[in-house]
């Protein structure tokens, strides 16, 4: 896809807009489409041309609802992505899985599992079909602020530099984290650094125990903190990936070699892909986990993985974009309105709470305790409490009813101590 030309109804040099967004990705996306049903001009700057490849390819059901209030439901419903009810996942020949339609908290219990060149794609294009405008391969360079909002300064890929003039700026750029570093907002993860070696393949799976409808998560046999993901696509193909922390993956230079002799050691993973074919470029990221030392500023805020990104064991990555962006969208119509808006108490304490109970989840992933109450608690548990888990991994992390949402740390350790015993 060509750039697209700037919008010549403004000036020639100097733009204007109510909210410049940065990225078109699914928080860009969303919030775009959000903001634009509320009347404002929005604008759209994407470094890129899509489709793109983009790695997290798995969704929860959490997000359909976003999805649906940005009016894009059917578009994603009909697209003929690959169904998904729930999450499997093996450790030394234990199978055990999660039925997200079988869930505590109300709202959606499936969703789809997408190539998301294909799924971002399709919600930046819905945005447009809305009246949002993206400018696809303009990428932000610098940024100044002021008390009525903030110049930007965007660099086409064909043509000449220009400056967007906006009310408010949202950073949706994802793992570009645009105005973290231009701010010097940034902040290290907690979480040790991991790297993750991926790619896509034409499984051929014939094994009958295995469910296209969930993402399969396989323990590895020796090393309780590396796993891998099976995520299937419709058409006989997968998202394969092996993640560990960095460590487990030095000295090994040929990605593909890497990625087969990991799956080659597992009991379970390597006799289900026994056929599969590995057509694809292996590709590798390291040190993905990130913070940022706050989610706001004077007239902008950070949206999704610009923010912070914990890890990808459950999924949670495009749940949380969406839902930063399904909390900013309000508030911005506030500000652009007039009101006085408190975006520490309005936005960014509440986005944390969900992403709290998912980093609690990641941490008890990763030392064990989690694993165990996934493998145990079809013994151990009763319904009610694998119906409360259940809503966590379909992405319902903010649901304060939800005793396991409340109190993630305490609930959890009682929880992994009753599957231990
Ligand atoms: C190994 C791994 C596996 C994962 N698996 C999953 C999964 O199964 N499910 C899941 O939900 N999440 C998963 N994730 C997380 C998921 O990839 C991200 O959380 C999600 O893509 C964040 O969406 P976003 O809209 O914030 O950013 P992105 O989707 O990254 O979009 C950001 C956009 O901003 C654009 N951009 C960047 N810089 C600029 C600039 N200067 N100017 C203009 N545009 C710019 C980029 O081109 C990009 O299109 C995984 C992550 C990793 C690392």
């Amino acid at each position: 896809m060509q750039a697209q030309p700037a919008n010549t109804s403004v000036e020639a040099d100097v733009q204007r807009a109510d909210v410049a967004i940065i990225g078109a990705g699914p928080a860009g996306a969303i919030v775009s489409a959000l903001l634009n049903r509320q009347g404002h001009k929005v604008v759209v700057i994407e470094r890129q041309h899509f489709p793109r490849f983009s790695i997290g390819e798995s969704l929860l059901p959490q997000c359909m609802e976003f999805i649906a209030d940005a009016g894009m439901l059917d578009a994603v419903n009909n697209a003929g992505f690959q169904f998904k009810n729930g999450a499997a996942f093996t450790r030394d020949g234990k199978y055990s899985f999660f039925d997200f339609t079988d869930k505590f908290s109300p709202g959606p219990g499936t969703t789809f599992q997408v190539q998301r060149g294909t799924f971002d794609h399709l919600l930046a294009s819905e945005a447009q079909k809305q009246g949002v405008e993206i400018r696809y391969g303009h990428g932000l360079t610098a940024i100044n602020f002021k008390d009525t909002g903030a110049e930007l300064q965007v660099q086409p890929d064909t043509g000449d530099a220009y400056q967007i003039n906006a009310r408010f700026v949202l950073d949706a750029s994802g793992f570009g984290r645009v105005l973290p570093r231009l701010l010097d907002m940034e902040l290290p993860s907690n979480f040790p650094t991991r790297t993750s070696v991926f790619t896509h393949i034409q499984d051929n799976i014939t094994a009958d125990w295995h469910d296209r409808n969930k993402i399969l998560v396989i323990v590895h046999p020796q090393h309780n903190d590396v796993w891998f993901w099976l995520i299937p696509f419709a058409g006989g193909r997968c998202s394969l990936g092996v993640v560990g922390e960095s460590h487990y993956f030095e000295g090994k230079t040929d990605l593909k070699e890497c990625l087969q002799g990991f799956v080659n050691e597992t009991n379970d993973l390597g006799p289900l892909l026994s056929n599969a074919v590995f057509d694809t470029p292996v590709q590798k990221l390291s040190g993905y986990a990130c913070n940022v030392k706050s989610l706001w500023g004077e007239n902008f805020a950070l949206l999704g993985n610009a923010g912070e990104f914990l890890d990808p064991v459950f999924s949670s990555g495009v749940t949380i974009a969406m839902k930063s962006a399904s909390l900013a969208a309000p508030l911005v119509d506030r500000q652009l309105r007039g009101e006085t808006v408190d975006w520490e108490r309005e936005y960014a304490i509440p986005l944390k709470r969900g992403v709290d109970t998912f980093r609690n989840y990641v941490s008890a992933w990763y030392d064990g305790r989690f694993q165990d109450v996934v493998f145990f608690r079809q013994d151990k548990a009763t319904h009610k409490i694998s119906q409360m888990i259940s809503s966590i991994l379909a992405g319902y992390a903010w649901d304060e009813k939800n005793p396991f949402v409340t109190e993630p740390s305490r609930r959890l350790n009682a929880l992994a101590e009753l599957c231990r015993g």
